[in-house]
């Protein structure tokens, strides 16, 4: 019995959300009062596993092979898969992330248990043993328990708290030699994706735009003003007003400003878990009943195609 995290890594460095999950995990773990295990796959990452046991595991799970370098959805659902079914852990936690996304899918239905995606909370339910999953599901939060095992969660990027690095942490690395089938796929080059930084994580002020947005330009002439960074919702990236790299929430970037204003946007549960920690909130709708008022510190409901200029003609005045 034991609660595992998979330890992504990318060119042998630990991704992020391996110290996010090893923070939940430790917590999981410790409620459970059972080891916490991470599963580190790859080539030349033996460094990296000294690393999780200071953040927070007590054992981690070593699978190197060449073969491993790079994610390989068939490979590496072979390996893991065979490592779940030999040691049997109660919890399995995988990053939302590209990877992450696509590997556990594969995993739950090779292991025929449940799997919850894009979770922004987790307990334990101690008498059950069971783990209770919050993620939001269209517009509303839901929480899911699951009573096949191994319970499986994909965890929202930056929503964990990570674990201070203690490099006192002593803790097992367990070498296991791999059975690796042929990949499905044959990999011939990989070229990196040209994206344009958007920088709304590390943005203080953040004006995001939403559908209800006609006129493009004034909102950016309110952020250029503020000093702030141009978020957007999923409609306008669909739309292609602004790239995907510019997206808050569930699918998109989690971002925590001193200041976020949103304008002509519903609050769909998806937008505001990646918003809802900002330190305030603005919202300005036309709808007074549009959900982002409820986690808006203030609310202006009107025309926002009216409201902006009146803000931008304050500003500039103020500036003046
Ligand atoms: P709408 O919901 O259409 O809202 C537009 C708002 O503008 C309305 O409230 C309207 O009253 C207001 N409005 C219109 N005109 C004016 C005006 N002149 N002045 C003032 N207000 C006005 N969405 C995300 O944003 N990020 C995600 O990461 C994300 N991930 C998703 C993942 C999944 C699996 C799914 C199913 C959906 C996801 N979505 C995501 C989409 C999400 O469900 C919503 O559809 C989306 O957030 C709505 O965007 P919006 O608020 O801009 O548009």
């Amino acid at each position: 019995m034991s609660v595992w995290i998979f330890a992504e890594q990318k060119k042998e460095q630990l991704a992020s959300i391996s110290l996010e999950l090893s923070g939940i995990g430790r917590q999981l773990a410790d409620e459970l009062e059972v080891d916490l295990a991470a599963l580190l796959v790859g080539s030349g990452v033996e460094p990296l596993a000294r690393e999780l046991i200071f953040r927070g595991a007590d054992k981690v799970y070593l699978v190197e092979d060449p073969a491993l370098r790079r994610y390989q959805a068939s490979t590496y659902q072979k390996v893991i898969e065979d490592l779940i079914v030999r040691y049997n852990p109660e919890i399995v936690l995988f990053g939302a992330t590209t990877i992450g996304r696509a590997l556990a899918p594969r995993l739950a239905c090779a292991l025929d248990t449940g799997l919850s995606a894009h979770c922004v909370d987790l307990k334990v339910d101690k008498s059950k043993r069971q783990l209770v999953q919050v993620c939001p599901f269209f517009d509303h939060m839901v929480t899911i328990v699951c009573d096949s095992r191994p319970q499986m969660a994909t965890i929202q990027l930056g929503v964990m708290p990570t674990l201070p690095r203690d490099d006192s942490r002593k803790g097992e690395i367990i070498r296991v030699d791999p059975e690796i089938g042929p990949p499905d796929v044959e990999i011939l080059s990989v070229e990196p994706v040209k994206q344009e930084a958007s920088g709304i994580e590390e943005a203080e002020v953040i004006v995001a735009v939403g559908r209800g947005v006609k006129d493009f330009p004034l909102l950016q002439e309110l952020a250029r003003l503020l000093g702030a960074v141009v978020g957007a919702t999923m409609p306008v990236v669909d739309a292609g007003i602004l790239p995907e790299s510019y997206m808050i929430g569930q699918t998109g970037k989690i971002v925590k400003p001193k200041l976020y204003i949103g304008c002509g946007i519903s609050g769909a549960g998806q937008h505001i878990v990646g918003m809802q920690n900002s330190e305030v909130i603005v919202a300005i709708n036309k709808d007074e009943t549009a959900p982002i008022f409820e986690v808006a510190d203030y609310g202006i409901v009107g025309d926002l195609h009216k409201i902006v200029p009146a803000l931008i003609a304050a500003l500039k005045a103020s500036q003046a």
